[in-house]
């Protein structure tokens, strides 16, 4: 069954001229894109759309981090998008990334780790509505 999930490029990405290698990767992994747009968020966005994690010891800094440059949510399709996409992208830490993830390719450091992907049905879902409105996602044929 088609799946959606959210990925973000991460200002890191941006402001490294990384975008155009990391849209590569996810168009030639058969992802569609249904939505994509650049997004300056403020702290209070970041901080609200990585609540999740408010009391981690890293929170301060994502947060910061999040809020420092332009990044480019986007909505993508596929068959098992959630956890495909996961895959595509790898561990956190690019330290741990399987060789030809997208983080074990480019990735800097745990915190500037390029892409953001949904980790659930359910948080695939919340973190679409977060960025996107449904009239704003174009089906894919
Ligand atoms: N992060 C960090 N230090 C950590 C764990 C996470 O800076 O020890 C940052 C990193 O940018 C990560 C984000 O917080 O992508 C969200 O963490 P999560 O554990 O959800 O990792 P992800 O789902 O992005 O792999
Ligand atoms: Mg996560």
């Amino acid at each position: 069954m088609k799946e959606r999930t959210l990925a973000i490029l991460k200002p890191d990405c941006v402001n490294r001229k990384l975008v155009g290698k990391v849209l590569d990767c996810i168009l030639e992994a058969e992802f569609k894109i249904l939505g994509m747009k650049m997004v300056k968020m403020d702290a209070k966005m970041a901080g609200e759309f990585y609540k999740v994690h408010s009391q981690r010891p890293f929170y301060r800094d994502l947060v910061e981090f999040m809020s420092s440059g332009s990044c480019i949510p986007m909505v993508l399709e596929k068959e098992n998008a959630i956890e495909d996409f996961r895959r595509l992208i790898g561990a956190t830490d690019p330290a741990e990334a399987e060789p030809g993830t997208i983080r074990q390719k480019f990735a800097e450091n745990k915190q500037n780790n390029i892409v953001h992907g949904s980790d659930s049905p359910e948080t695939a879902i919340t973190e679409i509505a977060f960025f996107f409105s449904e009239s704003e996602l174009i089906p894919n044929m």
